[in-house]
């Protein structure tokens, strides 16, 4: 069997084992892979927001 690798949760830091076992690898748990998530679509819906309110605006003039 090959050995457990370590990786660090890219949300938390914290080190974890990278088992198939782990359905949120590379995160340590679902908290964090929903975290992740989180802030990658509020970023999201951040620059669609402005996108949209340049178009109306360019159109009101
Ligand atoms: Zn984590």
């Amino acid at each position: 069997m090959a050995k457990p690798m370590r990786v660090k949760c890219p949300s938390c830091g914290t080190e974890g084992i990278w088992t198939e076992d782990n359905p949120y690898r590379p995160f340590c748990s679902q908290r964090c892979k929903d975290k992740d998530f989180i802030a990658w679509a509020d970023e999201e819906q951040v620059i669609g927001g402005n996108s949209d309110y340049d178009d109306i605006l360019s159109e009101d003039l």
